[in-house]
């Protein structure tokens, strides 16, 4: 079973529990799928057997349509949050890391069109690989850090933190307002533009600032 670990290959105590991903956080994101820019933020979950390790091999599901690469930052929780405050929000954070959040596209386009829940499209085993985290004390500025997206050595996706329509605290606040966040659990907290298709055989690097880089091949489950 998957566990979170830090940098150095130790693992991360509290063990994982959920994802809440956040949709549509970046402007230009929301525009490449047709999507309204939202007024607040747009929340989803993936369960623990979404998460697997990012390095090195990551498996994507056969026969059920294209497998589209979301690249975001992860946060960690280190503490129990209800009803965050923004002082809460900020002392929350254990560590960043990069995660994918993927999709199966043509699937969710078509349970949106029908008004239907997407967590088939979302939540599906192994629709979340993650990196090892790094410690916040390494990540001084949440307002300033890159995000890159690769494949087969063309860059897909490039953005900054500082292009989300919700902050990364502000996104912790109103979470914990939905959802108990409890130590292990993580937030995905949105895409920069450029998604697209994943496909077996397809090597691809993610950077997260200085601090995080992977690189990892795709095989098909
Ligand atoms: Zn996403």
């Amino acid at each position: 079973m998957y566990k979170h670990r830090w940098s150095d290959g130790r693992d991360i105590e509290p063990l994982p529990g959920k994802a809440v991903c956040i949709g549509r956080n970046y402007a230009e994101h929301a525009r490449e799928l047709n999507n309204p820019v939202p007024q607040a933020p747009l929340l989803f979950i993936k369960p623990l057997t979404a998460m697997t390790e990012m390095e090195s091999e990551i498996v994507i599901p056969g026969g059920m349509g294209e497998v589209h690469h979301e690249a975001e930052i992860a946060v960690l929780i280190k503490e129990k949050l209800t009803q965050a405050d923004r002082r809460m929000a900020e002392q929350s954070i254990a560590g960043i890391g990069a995660a994918l959040d993927l999709t199966l596209r043509a699937l969710q386009n078509d349970l949106k069109s029908r008004s239907h829940p997407w967590e088939k499209a979302k939540a599906f085993d192994g629709s979340c690989p993650l990196s090892r985290f790094t410690e916040i004390e390494k990540f001084p500025d949440l307002t300033d850090i890159d995000v890159r997206f690769s494949v087969n050595g063309v860059v897909r996706q490039s953005g900054n933190s500082a292009q989300m329509l919700f902050p990364i605290i502000e996104l912790i606040e109103t979470t914990s307002h939905f959802f108990t966040l409890l130590p292990g659990d993580i937030l995905l907290t949105g895409t920069p533009a450029g998604v697209g298709r994943l496909g077996v055989g397809d090597t691809f690097t993610m950077t997260v600032g200085e601090q995080i880089e992977v690189t990892s091949t795709v095989n098909r489950r």
